[in-house]
């Protein structure tokens, strides 16, 4: 069975294009009591771009803090808050941030309409009703999460996405303006998540045209930000985003992005370090990225931490490769069906060990 997938409606691309926002959200504003609720990562508090925030009426600026990536718990907490500010339902929420902030935003508007905690949807088409209209103003380029199914949530046992056709996002803005201030080390390890999607995706088994078409360009549209010098290099990684996350969403992600996971769940590593982290011990298996990729990092004068496992207990390093292998699809996609043959337990110790 093919599958048969949605994807984002509408999409603005261009700079400056955020001001268009209010234009955009004006037909959702049906009555007086309509409101919107704006999820802004709290990065952005009394900065120029939350300033431009189209607030309107009774709408609600929700400033949300990532410094640890979602869990279930700030979802179910954030839509209680929204729930007590007014007694209706807002009629949009308007993510904006980087994958993290997205993420959040999209939880919120599945929640909003479905019972019960945010944990319980965690896994494949579980939601039962259509989210709240919800839009996405990216401010990071790289994780695709902008056009993705997926609201990746850490939960009581498990970082696992919520996956539905109600996930994706209405609409989407993305103006290459906002990523003027991005701090370069945040730029380079989000851009990578990007540039890790098309290799894993490119290389996979799971790999077809349609895929191979969006990777392709994301990867050349990579290449072209990471190894030389445009000046529209926002533009381009924008793009490069875009595309990877059309490329995995008709693949499926790899190696690295299933060891990712494993750090991400016992150490709290942030997902585009993490895969930063996880890609630089895979050469054995993604040998002319992890190649390419060390370019990009001595051309951008990146250093990965070190010695990140060292003072984990055994139990603390048994749990990150059951979460790492917990991930089959990913492994299937990269090594084939007989994966487990490959990827043994102490295969993937000894790589988490050397990290
Ligand atoms: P992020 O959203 O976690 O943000 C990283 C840091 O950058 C934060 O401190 C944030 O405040 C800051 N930041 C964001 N925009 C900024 C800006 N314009 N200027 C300065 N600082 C800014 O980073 P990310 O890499 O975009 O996203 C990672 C998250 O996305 C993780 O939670 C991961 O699980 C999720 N993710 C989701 C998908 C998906 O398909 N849904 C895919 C990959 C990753
Ligand atoms: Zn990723």
């Amino acid at each position: 069975m093919y599958r048969n997938f949605r994807i984002v409606p509408n999409i603005i691309f261009g700079r400056g294009s955020f001001s268009q926002l209010d234009d955009v959200l004006a037909p959702r504003r049906v009555n007086a009591e309509s409101f919107m609720v704006f999820v802004i990562d709290d990065v952005f508090t009394d900065s120029p771009l939350e300033m431009r925030v189209p607030l309107r009426g009774s709408d609600l600026l929700l400033r949300v803090n990532v410094d640890d990536e979602p869990k279930t718990s700030y979802i179910d907490a954030l839509v209680a808050q929204i729930r007590a500010y007014l007694p209706q339902t807002p009629v949009g929420i308007i993510g904006i941030g980087g994958g993290s902030a997205m993420d959040i935003a999209k939880a919120v508007s599945l929640m909003l309409n479905n019972p019960g905690s945010s944990a319980d949807y965690q896994g494949w088409d579980l939601i039962q009703n259509p989210a709240v209209y919800h839009v996405a103003v990216p401010t990071l380029a790289g994780t695709g999460a902008e056009i993705s199914r997926t609201a990746i949530l850490t939960g009581p046992v498990k970082k696992l996405g919520i996956n539905s056709d109600y996930t994706l996002f209405d609409q989407i803005l993305l103006d290459p303006d906002l990523l003027a201030e991005v701090p370069k080390d945040q730029w380079f390890y989000t851009g990578m998540d990007c540039y890790i999607h098309d290799v894993e995706s490119l290389q996979g088994t799971f790999i077809n045209e349609f895929s191979k078409a969006y990777g392709e360009k994301s990867l050349d549209l990579c290449r072209q930000v990471f190894l030389e010098d445009h000046p529209d290099r926002d533009d381009k990684l924008m793009m490069a985003s875009y595309f990877g996350g059309m490329s995995i969403a008709y693949s499926q992600v790899g190696a690295c992005h299933a060891l990712s996971y494993g750090l991400s769940y016992v150490l709290g590593i942030h997902h585009g370090i993490g895969c930063c982290i996880a890609f630089d011990y895979l050469e054995d298996i993604y040998p002319a990225g992890v190649a390419e990729f060390r370019q990009m990092m001595k051309r951008h004068d990146i250093s990965l931490p070190r010695g990140l496992t060292k003072n984990l207990d055994q139990a603390a390093m048994e749990k990150m490769v059951t979460t790492a292998l917990g991930l089959v699809p990913l492994w299937q996609n990269c090594l084939g069906p007989d994966w487990e043959k490959i990827m043994t337990r102490e295969r993937t110790m000894e790589i988490y060990r050397r990290m």
